[in-house]
């Protein structure tokens, strides 16, 4: 390849940036479950030990290796919010564990050089996420030369076997019928050649670009032709690793401007937002399409959410590598519906999906029946059942503190509410402190503090929810703001010269909201409706109501709001409780992210309406 094609023409600027490591610390709220996380798996009871093993000693089954990457970036990316002791010295342990596992030919493989790359063994996808681990490390915890140079080494021994004949094709490596999993490597690839500015990292990854991350699949054109996701890859749309695919498209874009590939980004981002997602903002089922993959794979979920049918669905990992996607799609454009649609996540799938004590995360996530389950790929370490998705869970709690308040070119941009105190900084550069206290979603009452070291004329940008139709906004207690000025979706900009001690204070329309469930293919799914308050879905738990699985006409005014009673306190084990008005009775519904299923019991999101 000419060497020119290897310098970007231009590069593409990001429109938000996350705040610095350590420069937003949350509280209440969301930081819950974030600390029960790292107490109960980061520095808890997750086998790490066990992860570097599999390099030295040859993996038990394919793809485990994937486990020691998994494992180090998401607690670095915890160490970004939480730089707490404990936690980087957990990660520099395991990283000498790895570093030490280094193949003479420069590889950190489960397999041996002579048996590399090792398409059925996963090898490509372990190694991709070795080198996500230590970027993670080298970016949050310690910019340690030997550990660049092992990346580099690492990179290149992917190089000498990957690529144009005589070297393998990437799109002949892997496990799966598509072999989508092997060009995730262009998310590493892209990172590690924004770090070193080397060339051949980004011609790999324009050769990655180029195979179309799947074989006979061309992801990058179909996602630019807006073709639905559920037709990306024939029988096998695996909705984590297209995802993870356009993870490092999305660096790519970064780096070149490429606009055939910035169009693919964004087209995914909104097909798989509008076509994928459920109420609880995560996708992929095994029904209707695709019955033999376990509920990972692209399904027109948002469509087919309803279907009775749905045995398994929303994988975690498919969850937080959206929401990573979205971060990605939110730094390019700005575009508040990527942050909502994290926002909608976190409330409810990720959080639903957490072990409430923090040890693990449940593998695919129901709307109705039992909610969580541990079974899936995976491998019982000393006598405990790990998963990818009880790896990737904690990476999905990272992101909340690294996208809540982040950083335009003319001010800061609020994308979550939830108590914090951040340090960012004015469009002159000078400090300015923001700090929010609120207990949204419990209420949708939210002070923001905003402290410019001197007064300076510049925008807060305030993320309005889609679902907020009548919100109310004031600068302290003076100047009123409210629709149609203040639009639900969009951010609304309130630029004026700030002084130290300003106080923006949001009211959120929290009206409880019957939402009307789609119909997919399957019409049994029709007439269904679900019930959410503000950024929270709610369900029917069984330990609450024996009739939770029964029929219900919920009763709403002629826009869907429901005249709902607030139950308080909530009964133990739930957040948010309401008696949910329906023709003849009333019924209590809590939230979703609460409902504990991990004892085999039910729940119903989607309640059907009486015959
Ligand atoms: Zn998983």
């Amino acid at each position: 390849m000419a060497q020119d094609i290897m310098r970007p023409s231009r590069s593409c600027p990001d429109i938000l940036t996350p705040l610095p490591p350590a420069a937003l610390t949350l509280s209440g709220g969301l930081e819950r479950p974030i600390r029960a996380s790292i107490d109960g798996w980061i520095l808890g009871a997750v086998p790490y030990h066990e992860f570097s093993r599999v390099f030295r000693e040859g993996r038990p089954q394919f793809a485990v290796g994937e486990m020691w990457g998994k494992f180090v970036r998401s607690g670095c990316m915890m160490y970004r919010a939480f730089p707490e002791p404990a936690i980087r010295e957990r990660m520099r342990e395991a990283v000498a564990e790895i570093l030490a596992a280094e193949r003479p030919n420069g590889s950190v493989s489960c397999s041996p050089p002579e048996a590399q790359p090792d398409g059925p063994g996963g090898d490509l996808w372990e190694r991709k996420y070795v080198l996500l681990g230590l970027l993670e490390y080298y970016a949050q915890i310690e910019r340690d030369p030997a550990i660049l140079l092992s990346m580099r080494r690492q990179a290149d021994a992917i190089l000498a076997q990957v690529g144009p004949a005589p070297r393998t094709d990437v799109r002949d490596l892997g496990w799966s019928p598509n072999r989508v999993e092997s060009s995730t490597l262009l998310e590493p690839m892209m990172r590690l050649h924004a770090l070193t500015g080397e060339p051949r990292y980004l011609a790999f990854g324009k050769y990655l670009v180029e195979c179309g991350g799947a074989k006979g699949f061309d992801l990058v054109q179909m996602a630019h032709d807006n073709v639905p996701p559920r037709l990306m890859g024939g029988i096998y749309p695996k909705a984590y690793e297209i995802t993870s695919y356009f993870e490092g498209l999305a660096d790519y874009v970064r780096a070149t401007g490429d606009e055939r590939v910035r169009k693919a980004v964004l087209n995914y981002f909104a097909l798989v937002r509008d076509r994928e997602m459920t109420i609880v903002g995560n996708g992929g089922a095994d029904r209707p399409f695709f019955p033999k993959y376990g509920g990972e794979t692209w399904d027109d979920t948002a469509h087919e959410q309803t279907n009775p049918d749905i045995a398994r669905m929303m994988e975690t990992c498919t969850g937080v590598t959206w929401m990573k996607f979205c971060s990605h799609v939110l730094r390019l454009t700005g575009d508040c519906t990527a942050a909502e649609a994290m926002e909608t996540y976190v409330y409810n799938g990720l959080v639903g999906a957490m072990k409430p004590d923090g040890t693990g995360f449940s593998y695919v996530n129901l709307l109705d029946g039992v909610k969580s389950t541990n079974e899936g790929w995976g491998c019982e370490v000393n006598g405990f059942l790990v998963t990818c998705c009880n790896l990737n869970g904690p990476m999905g709690l990272a992101y909340i503190p690294y996208i809540a308040v982040m950083q335009s070119a003319e001010g800061p941009v609020v994308n979550l509410y939830n108590g914090l105190e951040a340090n960012a900084l004015t469009p002159s550069g000078a400090p300015l402190e923001l700090s929010i206290d609120t207990d949204y979603p419990l209420s949708g009452h939210v002070r923001i503090l905003v402290s410019p070291a001197a007064p300076e004329t510049f925008r807060v940008r305030l993320r309005i929810p889609s679902w907020s139709g009548k919100t109310a906004i004031s600068v302290n207690g003076a100047l009123r703001h409210g629709p149609p000025e203040v639009r639900p979706g969009s951010y609304f900009d309130l630029r004026r010269e700030w002084h130290p001690g300003d106080c923006i204070e949001l009211d959120l329309d929290m009206r409880c909201r019957r939402i009307a469930g789609p119909c997919g293919v399957n019409r049994a799914g029709d007439g269904r409706a679900a019930v959410a308050f503000g950024p929270v879905v709610l369900t029917r738990d069984e330990h609450f109501d024996p009739h939770f699985n029964e029929p219900a006409d919920i009763v709403a005014d002629s826009d869907g709001f429901i005249e709902a009673q607030r139950i308080l306190p909530p009964p133990v084990g739930s957040r948010l409780a309401f008696g949910i008005p329906t023709r003849d009775d009333v019924i209590t519904m809590t939230d979703y992210a609460s409902a504990d299923c991990w004892n085999g019991s039910r729940i119903r999101t989607w309640i059907p309406r009486p015959e």
